[in-house]
């Protein structure tokens, strides 16, 4: 058999790609080192956050705005609870380059928000404490995703519709013509018209088999629960939230089926391989004491750290995503660098792939992922 399109790494981006390509009836060939959703990629820890109003540039506003159509869509679709609107606080000092780009995304795309001093926050929620000189912009539009559960819900749509999956494999040649893409795994082949690769942290591995490298860096990243008060941090009035304050910061979320407060820090980390097996939360001393900081300072010194867990960012050197075509291979895309901000948009860029794999030209512009951009 020739699929049109085989995918190679089905994680948030493949799975996602490989649904929107199954439901235009396309037939799709999925295939992941590991069995998605799973722990080793970028994609686990439960939940993540959809912000619409973008402080890394309003570029990114009308892809976030679409991947909540999507993901309303996704919900719709599967009977399932993906998306709690939680609202989402981005907070920092008022000239913060952050806060600025978040202010200019809501006055260019008339996004519905709240600015509000440091006195206001803490009066309005409670578990926080925030000093004066901080202020935030409350979006009440957005929230909080379920990646797992999205991931696994696009899985079991994509299988109905007839993709075939192929887990647990390992690439071993990449053979390109003109007209196919050959995938030579351990025990099959698999023979496309269009080869997609997302494989994350391993899209260099992948690429190698092509000669090509890009300019990614996979960062070990921590993030920790903390005990929560569920009268004050429950996820039906408690925010979603970014904090950037200098170099620092930080995001978290409410209290969602009794977990507890997530905080995670966004700058900084350990530089990986992509093949290396990360080492264990509380390695490093900082795995705790970031965040330990971070709550007992802005939120509540009384909050009891739980546990912690690791993951991988691959990042860009501008930050931004790749989402382009290989050169000299108009029948390869590559989608990677997400950058620690990519789950989010991940309906949008499965639905963007989609439509290059089968229409050659996408609805939103995708210039600013180019990959020329280090040329
Ligand atoms: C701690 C943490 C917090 C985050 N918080 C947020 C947030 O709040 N909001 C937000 O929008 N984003 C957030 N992100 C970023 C977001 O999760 C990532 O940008 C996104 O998951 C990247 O998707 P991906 O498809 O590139 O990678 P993945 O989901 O990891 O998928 C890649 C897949 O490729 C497979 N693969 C790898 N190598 C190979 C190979 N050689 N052969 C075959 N398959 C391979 C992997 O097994 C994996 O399944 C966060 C990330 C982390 C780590």
């Amino acid at each position: 058999m020739i699929y049109d399109i085989a995918i190679i790494g089905a994680g948030s981006m493949g799975l996602s790609a490989g649904y929107y390509l199954s439901k235009a009836g396309k037939t799709v060939a999925l295939i992941d080192a590991d069995n998605p959703p799973h722990t080793e990629g970028s994609h686990h820890g439960e939940t993540r956050i959809i912000r619409h109003a973008y402080g890394e540039g309003d570029v990114y506003v009308p892809l976030a705005l679409r991947s909540q159509k999507l993901w309303y869509g996704l919900e719709e679709a599967s009977n399932r609870n993906i998306f709690h609107k939680t609202g989402v606080l981005n907070i920092g000092p008022e000239s913060s380059q952050f806060l600025q780009n978040v202010i200019q995304s809501i006055e260019k795309y008339n996004l519905q928000a709240e600015i509000l001093s440091a006195h206001e926050i803490n009066n309005r929620w409670t578990g926080y404490q925030l000093p004066n000189h901080l202020k935030g912009v409350y979006e009440i539009n957005s929230g909080v995703l379920m990646s797992e559960i999205a991931l696994q819900t696009y899985r079991d749509l994509a299988t109905s519709l007839g993709a075939s999956f192929y887990t647990n494999a390992r690439i071993q040649r990449l053979d390109v013509t003109n007209q196919h893409v050959m995938i030579q795994l351990s025990s099959n082949t698999i023979k496309a018209k269009q080869l997609i690769i997302t494989a994350g942290k391993g899209t260099n591995q992948i690429l190698s088999l092509l000669g090509y490298e890009l300019p990614l860096f996979p960062i070990r990243k921590t993030f920790s629960w903390f005990e929560a008060a569920e009268s004050i941090y429950h996820s039906n009035y408690f925010p979603a939230w970014s904090f950037a304050d200098g170099n620092e910061t930080y995001y978290g979320f409410p209290s969602i089926d009794k977990a507890g407060i997530k905080v995670g820090r966004h700058d900084g980390g350990q530089p990986v391989k992509a093949n290396e097996t990360l080492r264990t939360f509380g390695t490093y001393p900082e795995d705790e004491q970031d965040v330990s900081r971070f709550v007992h300072r802005y939120m509540s010194p009384e909050l009891q750290h739980k546990q912690g867990k690791v993951c991988t960012y691959t990042n860009t050197p501008d930050g931004d995503f790749i989402i382009d075509r290989l050169p000299n291979y108009q029948h390869i895309l590559v989608a990677c660098g997400f950058s620690g901000h990519g789950f989010k948009f991940s309906s949008g860029v499965g639905e963007l792939l989609s439509q290059l794999a089968i229409q050659g030209e996408t609805t939103l512009d995708i210039s600013h992922f180019s990959l020329n951009r280090f040329a």
